[in-house]
């Protein structure tokens, strides 16, 4: 199905450019039998070539642009995508970092991970290793720099 919609505006390019191009064509047969019939007095037989060249011309490259335009559409799309991806991506570290949020030892509250003190109690979230001054989460038993116990 996708191929046939890529078939489709295929035929559409060709189709639009033969257009415009016998649009043209026509234009220019009109436009040099007007030259030649106005030196010689008589008049354009061809003229008609004119009319209907131009209106051939604006939608033949109407129908060309059309398949063009998916095109197009499809390679920002395709550029689309591995930005949505990333921005998937994101969104679900944030969320996997809400995952590991510090639940309080008072209260409960499931407070961030970066929290100091719980948003609901106040109660210290984290403690200074007495040793080197390292902040430690309440959990940790020694602490992660120095492995002092805590
Ligand atoms: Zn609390
Ligand atoms: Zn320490």
């Amino acid at each position: 199905m996708n191929e046939n919609r890529f078939k489709k505006k295929k035929i559409l390019k060709i189709v639009g450019s033969l257009i415009a191009l016998a649009g043209l064509a026509a234009a220019i047969a009109g436009f040099a039998d007007m030259g030649i019939a106005v030196k010689e007095r008589r008049f354009p037989e061809l003229f008609f070539l004119l009319i209907v060249g131009f209106p051939c011309i604006a939608i033949g490259s109407m129908i060309a642009l059309s398949g063009f335009r998916a095109e197009i559409v499809k390679g920002t799309v395709k550029d689309i995508a591995p930005a949505l991806k990333e921005l998937n991506d994101v969104v679900t570290t944030t969320t996997e970092k809400e995952a590991t949020e510090i639940a309080c030892p008072r209260c409960g509250a499931l407070n961030r991970s970066d929290s100091v003190f719980c948003y609901k109690c106040g109660a210290a979230l984290c403690r200074e290793c007495p040793e080197c001054g390292k902040i430690a989460d309440f959990r940790d038993e020694y602490c992660t720099k120095c492995g002092k116990k805590l």
